[in-house]
């Protein structure tokens, strides 16, 4: 394997008086390099006028990696004497061959390259003419060969989903019907399809149903375990998910946002003329008057959450910080998989944050699964399971070693209930209906958050409203008189619906 770089450096002043010198100190430049580098390097210089031409091949590992370590130390040993400084460095051509672990199923791709050949496990990348500095500078051709290489891992469990391993099941119940609750809220007008994609409209019936499950949650979980209420925006800036990875993650699940470019009426005076005489939409106009968008719906509320604390360092004594998030709705673009209002556009969820020491997240794991147990159990009467997932992905990286218990702190723990109307409980696919994460130190790590001495660790745990409401409908019906008493009682009278002709 060998890495061919090709350099130009350009400095200030004309070279052929001092050019022996640097010669003589690349050399021994060079010299030191292999011996921290542990490998022959070969390198041919040249001079002409103003500028160095240097070459480098590497038998390992990749040559740009002492480019700019070289020009400073140029700088530093000629600089101030002959009042020597380098205005650029070019690359003309970059050819890279590296080792992968894994040979591709298919053909990939990959941008800002000009050739990429791969045969077996051998890659060789090449870039022809590298003008901008900053492309090396800022870690782009270390990132296009981890790219590079995850795509190639991607082929490889593509489809393949999650790993799922149950670690808990109720006892079976009884089903009191086996339709389909939202079906059945549409036929009775309980529910309606809203006039955007993906959304419904609740009326009063599902809407009480859904405020005594939040009660159920206030009650039975936020206040006694002591969880502060917060109220975030609900947009979720780009540079905060490039800071959680959901923008790279989830780019094609997520509802972006659009400022006008003005507010000034006078300039949008031809979208509204175009508007009033068609009465249609001008999209063309539309599209003229509009930013490129700069934030999204809110996806998960925990990283606005973040946001708050991000930067900060705070007292040890305030841990583990609790708080909850219940005012922004989440928006996903579900496209093909929507159904009804278990898998719909627009959501309701209670987002639970926890921030702490490892020790304290566990037992606030603990006491949070004690407490949905208790709700699931004695107060909705669910017949329901959770599973340890992992993506697939994670588990071939070694991420999450499932033998290791240690490891099995961090993850996510999925609730999921059995839905008849689905089919059978062995065949069918549950509700995933909620979830417990903890994710160690990614979070904390990313957004800067510190305490005084404490290491800190994140988790977070989701309450999907509309997926609870499904879980225990598509179980009980949506007849009071066939629900748990406890739940009934939390409800209350169902109000009695329109009557439409
Ligand atoms: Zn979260």
């Amino acid at each position: 394997m060998t890495s061919v770089l090709k350099s130009r450096y350009l400095f200030n002043v004309e070279l052929s008086k001092i050019s022996d010198k640097i010669k003589f100190f690349i050399e021994n430049f060079m010299k030191d390099k292999e011996d921290k580098l542990r490998q022959q390097i070969k390198f041919k210089l040249d001079f002409q006028k103003k500028e160095m031409i240097l070459d480098i091949i590497f038998k390992v590992g990749y040559p740009h990696s002492i480019l700019f370590n070289l020009r400073n130390e140029i700088i530093k040993n000629f600089g101030r004497e002959y009042k020597l400084s380098v205005e650029k460095i070019d690359i003309d051509y970059y050819e890279i061959e590296f080792e992968l672990e894994k040979e591709p199923l298919k053909e990939i791709s990959i941008p800002f390259v000009d050739d990429i050949a791969i045969s077996g496990k051998q890659c060789k990348i090449k870039f022809n003419k590298i003008m901008d500095q900053n492309f090396v500078k800022k870690g782009f051709i270390n990132r296009i060969i981890k790219r590079i290489k995850e795509k190639i891992e991607q082929q490889y469990y593509a489809g393949k989903g999650e790993y799922s391993e149950i670690l808990w099941k109720s006892e079976k119940k009884d089903m009191v019907w086996d339709l389909d609750p939202s079906k059945e809220m549409l036929k009775k007008s309980w529910i309606r399809q809203a006039k955007t994609k993906g959304k419904w409209f609740f009326g009063p019936q599902l809407a009480k149903i859904i405020r005594g499950l939040k009660n159920i949650v206030f009650d039975e979980i936020l206040i006694p375990m002591g969880f502060k209420e917060v109220i975030e925006p609900h947009h979720e800036s780009f540079s905060t998910l490039l800071k959680t990875g959901h923008l790279e993650g989830v780019p094609m699940e997520v509802y972006y946002v659009s400022e006008p470019k003005t507010r000034n009426p006078e300039e949008w005076e031809l979208f509204i003329d175009k508007l009033k005489i068609s009465k249609e939409v001008p999209y063309d106009e539309l599209l003229k008057m509009i930013s490129p968008p700069n934030a999204i719906n809110c996806y998960v509320q925990c990283p606005n959450i973040y946001e708050f604390f991000s930067g900060r360092t705070i007292a040890d004594a305030e841990f583990p910080i609790l708080v909850f998030e219940s005012s922004a709705v989440s928006n996903r673009y579900e496209s093909g998989g929507r159904h009804g209002i278990e898998r719909m556009d627009e959501f309701h969820r209670i987002e639970i944050v926890y921030i702490g020491t490892k020790e304290q997240l566990l037992d606030v794991k603990e006491e949070l699964i004690k407490r949905y147990s208790h709700i699931f159990n004695d107060i909705l009467d669910l017949e329901w399971r959770m599973a340890w997932v992992t993506p697939f992905y994670m588990q071939q990286s070694g991420f999450l070693g499932l033998d290791d218990e240690t490891q099995r702190i961090k993850g996510t723990i999925d609730f999921e209930s059995y839905l008849p109307y689905r089919g059978s409980r062995e065949e069918s696919e549950w509700l995933e209906f909620q979830n417990l994460s903890i994710v160690g130190d990614k979070y904390v790590k990313a957004f800067n958050i510190k305490a005084q001495k404490l290491d800190l660790w994140s988790g977070c745990s989701g309450v999907g409203l509309e997926r609870w409401a499904v879980s225990f409908l598509a179980q009980k019906g949506l007849d009071p008189e066939n629900w748990p008493e406890k739940f009934r009682k939390i409800v209350g009278e169902l109000p009695k619906p329109y009557t439409f002709y």
